[in-house]
Formats: C-alpha cells, sequence, structure tokens
C-alpha cells in the first residue's frame, strides 16, 4: 500500500477515470491538447527532444491541434536506447522526484531502461483499480478489497495480494504450494498472462485439481476465441484482457458487452501512422504510436509500441463507454517473411491453428531462419494420436499458400522467456 495521500490520489484518479470514459470526443479532444502542450513544453525541456523538435521545426510548438503532432518524428525503443542516460532525461526534475528505474522485458530484443516519475505510478494503480471495478460489474457485489491472484506478472504498480513466480508451475513442489495458496487465501481474480494461463490449465488437468475463480484478466498475448473459448469451460468463469505496456501504462480494456478493447483516452494520445509517421485515417491498420502525458521525466512522444492496428468509433457501445475501439493486427515483428518477401501476420495463422486444432495441439511457436524457410514448433496434446501432424501441415499451408518450406518439430514444452510471455515468432 501507498501513503495515505498517495491512496488519496489513486482513488480520485480511479474515480476521474469511470467518469471521464464518457466524455464525447469534442470535450477529450480539448482536454487532450491541453494535457498535449503542457507535456511538450516538459518533454522539451531534455536536450534529446529538444534537438529533435528544432531539427523538425516544430520548436515553437504548442501546435493548433492534435493533427499537428505529425509533424513532430517518431520515436523508437531503439532510438531512446542509444541515447545517453543524460539527453533522454528533463534535467529540471530533481533526483529525489525522479521516481525508480524500471526496464522493459525485453521480449522484443531491445530492453530500454527508465526513470518511471512517481505520478505515472499513481496513474498506474488507478488504471488498474478502474479496471477490475469495471470487469467485478460482471459478477456479484466482490467483498473490498478485492483478492487479486498474481500469477507470473512482474508488478510495482499495485500492491497486488498474493504474487506466485510463473516458474512454481513447472515443478511438483511449486505447484502444490500453489494449490494450497489458493485454498487458504480465497482469492476473487487471477491475473496473469496468456502464457501462464494455458500452463496452469494443462496443470490443473494434470494434477485433478482447480480453483473456482470470480473471473480472470489475461494479458501480454492475444487468445484466439477457440482458446477463449476452452479457458471459459476449463475455469467456469469469465476472461477479460487489456493492453498495456510497461512504459507508458494501460492503453485499452476489453469491453464487457462487446469484447472489443476500449481505448484509455486520460493520459495519453494513441495515433495510427503509416512508415512515414503520417496518421491513417480511422478504420485502417498501421503502426500505434503513443504520447504518455505522466512521465515528464524520461518522456514519451509519438513512441513506437511495436505493435499493429486500427481505431474504430464505438457508435455507442451498450457499456456505455464512448472511447474508440483499439484493434491489434499483431506485433510488427511478428511477421512472417515469405520467399518473394511478402509479410504475412503469424497471430493470425496461430488464430487458424488453434480454432481447427484446438483438441490436439497445445501451443505452437514459429521459428524463421530465412524467408520462406519455417519451422512450426507444436505441443501434442497427446503425441501418439494420428494424422495430427497431416492435419495441422493441412491448415498452414493453405494460409501460407507455396511460398514456404515448413518443417515441423514436436516439442514437450514451449518455455516462456523470464518476462512470463512467450513469443509467437522467434527469427533466428
Ligand atoms: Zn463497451
Amino acid at each position: 500500500m501507498g501513503t495515505p495521500a498517495e491512496e488519496a490520489d489513486i482513488s480520485l484518479c480511479t474515480l476521474a477515470l469511470s467518469i471521464s470514459q464518457k466524455f464525447s470526443d469534442r470535450e477529450f479532444n480539448k482536454i487532450q491538447l491541453r494535457k498535449m502542450r503542457n507535456f511538450l513544453v516538459e518533454a522539451k525541456k531534455s536536450p534529446f527532444y529538444n534537438k529533435l523538435f528544432s531539427e523538425a521545426g516544430v520548436s515553437t510548438w504548442p501546435g493548433e491541434k492534435l493533427s499537428d503532432m505529425q509533424y513532430i518524428p517518431i520515436v523508437s525503443r531503439a532510438i531512446l536506447n542509444r541515447l545517453a542516460k543524460s539527453e533522454w532525461l528533463n534535467p529540471e526534475i530533481p533526483e529525489l522526484l525522479r521516481g525508480h528505474i524500471v526496464s522493459t522485458s525485453g521480449s522484443t530484443g531491445n530492453p530500454l531502461s527508465f526513470y518511471f516519475a512517481k505520478q505515472s505510478g499513481i496513474r498506474m494503480r488507478a488504471q488498474f483499480r478502474y479496471m477490475l471495478d469495471y470487469f467485478s460489474q460482471t459478477v456479484d457485489a466482490l467483498k473490498q478489497p478485492v483478492r487479486v491472484f498474481n500469477l507470473g506478472i512482474k508488478t510495482w504498480v499495485y500492491p497486488w495480494l498474493m504474487v506466485v513466480s510463473g516458474q512454481d508451475l513447472e515443478n511438483n513442489e511449486g505447484r502444490t504450494r500453489l494449490y494450497s495458496l489458493l485454498n487458504e487465501t480465497h482469492p476473487d481474480i487471477l491475473f496473469t498472462t496468456a502464457t501462464y494461463l494455458r500452463q496452469l490449465s494443462y496443470w490443473m488437468r494434470r494434477d485433478k485439481s482447480f480453483y473456482q475463480f470470480k473471473f480472470i484478466v489475461y494479458t501480454a498475448e492475444p487468445l484466439s476465441q477457440a482458446d477463449r473459448s476452452f479457458f471459459v469451460r476449463f475455469f467456469k468463469c469469465d476472461l477479460f484482457s487489456m493492453y498495456g505496456i510497461r512504459e507508458c501504462g494501460l492503453l485499452a480494456i476489453e469491453c464487457v458487452k462487446t469484447r472489443k478493447f476500449h481505448l484509455i483516452r486520460e493520459w495519453g494520445y494513441l495515433e495510427i501512422v503509416d512508415e512515414l509517421g503520417h496518421p491513417i485515417p480511422e478504420g485502417n491498420f498501421g503502426d500505434i504510436v503513443y504520447s504518455f502525458y505522466e512521465n515528464i521525466v524520461n518522456p514519451f512522444v509519438r513512441y513506437k509500441i511495436g505493435d499493429r492496428g486500427r481505431l474504430l468509433k464505438t457508435n455507442g457501445c451498450p457499456c456505455g463507454n464512448v472511447a474508440p475501439y483499439l484493434e491489434f493486427s499483431g506485433r510488427t515483428s511478428e511477421f512472417l517473411v515469405s520467399a518473394s518477401g511478402k509479410l504475412i501476420p503469424c497471430l493470425h495463422l496461430s488464430h487458424l491453428i488453434s480454432e481447427s486444432l484446438s483438441d490436439e495441439i497445445h501451443q505452437v511457436q514459429f521459428i524463421q531462419i530465412n524467408p520462406g524457410k519455417l519451422i512450426i514448433r507444436a505441443v501434442f496434446k497427446n503425441p501418439n494420436k494420428p494424422d495430427v501432424a497431416e492435419k495441422l501441415f493441412r491448415v498452414v499451408k493453405k494460409y501460407l499458400q507455396k511460398e514456404f518450406v515448413i518443417k515441423l518439430e514436436k516439442v514437450m514444452e514451449i518455455v516462456p522467456l523470464s518476462s512470463g510471455k512467450t513469443p509467437l515468432l522467434v527469427k533466428k
């Protein structure tokens, strides 16, 4: 728990979030523009952004409208990583107020360390609290404080009641401890990654163990419809998801009615852009870039997250939230490259596999060494069942046409990275 003043601040922010989800686009544009102007004034104090803005001819910012943001160049994790610490830092923030240093998980091969301002921590904790309140409306009233069981997500933004490492799933002793902790402490909600959810269901089935959660919140990787239905049946409760990044907090949470993702607009500005960083019309897919107002120590301005997606209007969502939907098409790094150089999203392929083979295949991972050459690593539910490999080849070949030479590698397990994420595509 934080200090009483921090707790009060978090409660106010949570309340503000639940109210502002109903603001119109016009109202939000005004708020966003004001916040963006203040934010950019702070960002410009760091030598890096000062130079970037003046080279781009926008050093006299503030702009008149949010679309003026397009004149600011995009920054990526790789660009920020190359900077000396002092270049990216706002020198006016005294050392004591800089917050603590955190790092991204490095699943993209480019881990980034930065100061996470105290204020961002407060905002992020409010986002989590708002998210839990929002999902909780789907079940009978939960006793406060809500008891959350965190499996394998390294978190520092929320005082989760119980945190268990994901590695505990891999040995008998760890699992015995985990099951008895569940039965002794009676948590309401499971908070985990899609990978650990898959592993938990696998081991619970083998160990003939079960625990009834009120609902499950999973993050990090999208699940196919077939996988979701399987987990709903297995865990006998609903599943919700959210979309966030360590650098900038929660960007979107799943709608309890439509199951699409509502954008969270309060503390940052999300744009969908083409390769040149120009905004593209609503409804079209592009790269997601984000400006996060709440960290003025190490600012993220037009930061390329590494995911692709699009924004869609809600037209009156039945849940009452008017924020646009954010739809993803996968990580930019998760595209297969065919022999002729065509890019093919692997997320869609993994969903096709789980839809036609959910009873036979537990998990897949793609390994690409050269364009047009693909290894599919797969964990079979029953390795002795005939014809599964042929069926898998049929699904994959139909999707990839004749552009790939495919090899299958049957494995016992696909081990997640220490962050709890399992990359869908590994490029060697
Ligand atoms: Zn909704």
